[in-house]
């Protein structure tokens, strides 16, 4: 099952960038596995998928400890708890929901200087839904430039969660990430589309899909 759900999702995702004139490729999926078995991700994998997210650490690290042997690509999308920044900077190669310079340092000072520069993505709350996690577009391109003089940090782009009825919110952020670009910053990275919106925001110029649902079922 996970199998082929894989192989629709992978399809579609190239479908969509057939569509919108983009390279194939050009869209890596990442597979959200948030409250899912070890034993799901270890299924996805044989399948041929090697990034997965997830959204709370210490489920994540628990998981991870009984999947040494796979050559896994990991990415944390969850709400970043201070004291857990020490586990995110350790155990992950991608960290999606910055919000707040402070949490940056933290992972900053975390990483140690053996290991590869985290990746970085800032979680944009790109209609200021009061409800919503992520920075106003107003304050992304001043944290940015703090983000980018961390030396054991890279940062790749944005990431957005819209609310279903939010029209235009993945052309919005894409043209945020534009001006970020033509403010000097060099970003490759649009962490936006979920199971239900990925095609929109492939369409809309995303880089990153992170999918859950369509690939392993209902959580
Ligand atoms: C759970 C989650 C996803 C995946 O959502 P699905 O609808 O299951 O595809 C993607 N991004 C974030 C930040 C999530 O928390």
């Amino acid at each position: 099952m996970i199998q082929e759900n894989l192989t629709t999702i992978n399809n579609r995702i190239l479908a969509a960038e057939k569509k919108s004139h983009r390279a194939a490729g050009s869209v890596k999926l990442i597979a959200v596995s948030k409250k899912q078995s070890h034993e799901k991700i270890r299924e996805a994998f044989l399948a041929g998928q090697t990034a997965f997210a997830e959204n709370y650490a210490q489920e994540a690290i628990a998981k991870q400890s009984l999947l040494p042997d796979l050559k896994i690509e990991w990415h944390f999308i969850g709400t970043i708890q201070s004291n857990k920044t020490k586990l995110i900077a350790t155990y992950f190669d991608w960290v999606h929901s910055v919000s707040r310079f402070e949490i940056a340092e933290k992972l900053n000072q975390y990483r140690e200087m053996m290991q590869k520069p985290l990746n970085i993505c800032i979680e944009v709350n790109i209609d200021c839904e009061p409800s919503k996690s992520g920075i106003a577009p107003e304050d992304v391109l001043p944290l940015a430039k703090k983000i980018i003089l961390l030396k054991n940090l890279r940062l790749r782009g944005l990431m957005v969660i819209p609310e279903k009825n939010n029209a235009h919110a993945f052309e919005k952020t894409a043209a945020l990430q534009k001006k970020l670009m033509q403010a000097g910053l060099l970003l490759d990275t649009l962490s936006m589309g979920m199971s239900d919106d990925f095609e929109k925001a492939i369409q809309a110029g995303s880089t990153l899909v992170r999918i859950g649902t369509a690939i392993f079922g209902e959580r």
